[in-house]
């Protein structure tokens, strides 16, 4: 059973690395901002909800938010553990996991706001297949997944002034999140300034160093 988490700013790479780890663990891998983009996407009730707010790069409640991992972790593909990529974003959001579950393995990934800055300003996201990718400046115009074939869009919420609201939350959140965590066994963090694959590398090291 692992149960995992994990917690890095916006554009820290927490998505990339999250596919990796939850294949590797062989968990679900349960992404708070995807299924929520999906639902906008799709025009439900909970999309129409929480459209403005995701757009405009504020946090869900924690009540709309916890109601919706709490229904996630309950379907039969978490019996082996699960990795949430994406919530806990708030204290109160952590102490409702604490409820639920129980030995956590939190894997925060650091990566300094300047860094993360210019990272946004490139990512791109696929309108068919999903996938985030990092475009360069002069590929900036290209307009196709390299993929699928896709549209490749810019996220609504990383436009400049949204990516700086967005830092400004997370650091006010998450400070106090890491230093719930910190203090417990099961928790690592990892440079997540690096190359992909050394990140990909330092977390499977932590997670093995837990035995
Ligand atoms: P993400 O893809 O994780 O950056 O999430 C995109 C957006 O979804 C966030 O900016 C929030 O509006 C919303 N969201 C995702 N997870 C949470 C959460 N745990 N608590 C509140 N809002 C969330």
């Amino acid at each position: 059973m692992l149960n995992l988490v994990l917690i890095g700013p916006p554009g820290s790479g927490k998505g990339t690395q999250a596919v990796r780890i939850a294949r590797r663990c062989k968990v679900p891998h349960i992404s708070t901002g995807d299924i929520l983009r999906q639902a906008v996407r799709d025009e439900t009730p909970l999309g129409r909800e929480v459209a403005a707010t995701i757009a405009a790069g504020a946090l869900v409640s924690d009540e709309l938010i916890s109601s919706l991992v709490k229904a996630r972790l309950d379907w039969s593909d978490t019996a082996g553990g699960f990795l949430l990529d994406g919530f806990p974003r708030t204290v109160g959001q952590a102490r409702l996991l604490d409820e639920w579950r129980s030995n956590l393995v939190v894997v925060h990934i650091a990566v300094p706001d300047e860094e993360i800055i210019r990272r946004l300003s490139t990512r791109r996201i696929c309108q068919s297949c999903g996938l985030t990718q990092s475009v360069s400046e002069e590929w900036a115009r290209v307009e196709d997944c390299p993929y699928c074939g896709g549209t490749l869009v810019r996220r609504d919420d990383d436009e400049a002034a949204t990516v700086r609201k967005r830092l400004i939350t997370y650091a006010a959140l998450a400070e106090p999140l890491i230093a719930l965590y910190r203090s417990r066994h099961g928790f690592i963090t990892v440079n997540g300034a690096q190359p992909p694959d050394r990140v990909t590398e330092d977390l499977f090291k932590g997670l093995d160093s837990l035995g």
